[in-house]
């Protein structure tokens, strides 16, 4: 069984959002842009990449293939809009399919995958601050603070980008989360981490994610989908529910033995009890008025 929530807020210095967010439990797709370009270009971006990677992967497509096919639109519609020329944008998507998780990226849009307590990045960004890393001219932590730590090296809209996949068999109780750079850019991952872990509902868990990237500065927009894992399905999670401790029993719960047993009702041999007490009275009533 997949559960899913989503949360997107334009962040505390920005006026409008750039990010589109696609969701869709049923198709098991799940899509995160952040788009980039002036003159609102930027979010046309963004929701050209989120409805064409849906509508490809709907009519057949590979993901990988179908964020090629949104590079391509991206650059179509640029090329019929001359304010919008230059216009691009990340993204990163999942596919579940069974057990089989697929991340397909492009740019510095990421996933993580959180399983047994630990959050780790399943994508590695498309970015000048990983060239740098890579090439060991930075740490990751000089490169959290870096001047040029927002410049992507590959987008799609651009040149000809070259998406990046992986794959992962999902375990029982993991949780995949896609965010924008808004997010990961205010919190360390060890933050990103407590949040998750201090629990309630999935949306619970991503309306904190954003509200605690918003109190650290918010200086972008800030997107976030968290997709969990279990390999129990919906009727099976109902049925632990119901004998869980603390839990409330089920509206449709057939009573047990016992709780039969505590009805209102008398059972038989309460009536034979009470006839033979009337039986015997009236003996003692009838053997007085014969003395
Ligand atoms: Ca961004």
């Amino acid at each position: 069984m997949l559960e899913y929530a989503h949360k997107t807020h334009p962040g505390c210095t920005h006026d409008h959002n750039e990010d589109s967010l696609g969701c869709d439990g049923d198709a098991g797709l799940w899509l995160v842009a952040d788009g980039m370009g002036g003159h609102a270009a930027g979010e046309v971006a963004s929701r050209i990449a989120v409805e064409t990677i849906f509508e490809r992967c709907a009519l057949g497509d590979e993901l990988l293939e179908a964020t090629r096919q949104a590079h391509v639109a991206i650059v179509a519609h640029a090329d019929n809009n001359e304010a919008q020329k230059g216009m691009g944008t990340t993204a990163v998507a999942l596919r579940v399919d069974d057990r089989r998780g697929e991340v397909v990226w492009v740019g510095d849009s990421r996933a993580y995958l959180l399983r047994d307590g630990k959050l780790t990045p399943l994508t590695r960004d498309h970015s000048f601050m990983q060239l740098m890393i890579d090439r060991q001219h930075l740490t990751e932590e000089q490169a959290r603070s870096h001047p040029r730590r927002n410049v992507v090296t590959q987008v799609l809209g651009f040149n000809e980008p070259q998406p990046d996949r992986v794959e992962t068999v999902l375990q029982d109780g993991d949780l995949v989360m896609l965010c924008s750079d808004g997010l990961y850019d205010e919190l360390e991952d060890a933050q990103m981490l407590e949040i998750i872990q201090a629990g309630g509902s999935l949306q619970a868990q991503a309306g904190r994610l954003v509200d605690a990237a918003c109190d650290h500065g918010g200086r972008d927009n800030i997107s976030v989908i968290l997709v969990r894992y279990s390999n129990q399905d919906a009727d099976t999670l109902q049925r632990v529910a119901g004998v869980a401790p603390g839990a409330k029993p089920a509206a449709q719960e057939v009573p047990d033995e016992h709780s039969q047993r505590r009805g209102f009702l008398p059972d038989p041999a309460f009536w034979g009890i009470v006839a033979a007490l009337v039986v015997f009275i009236l003996f003692l009533l009838l053997k007085g008025g014969a003395v």
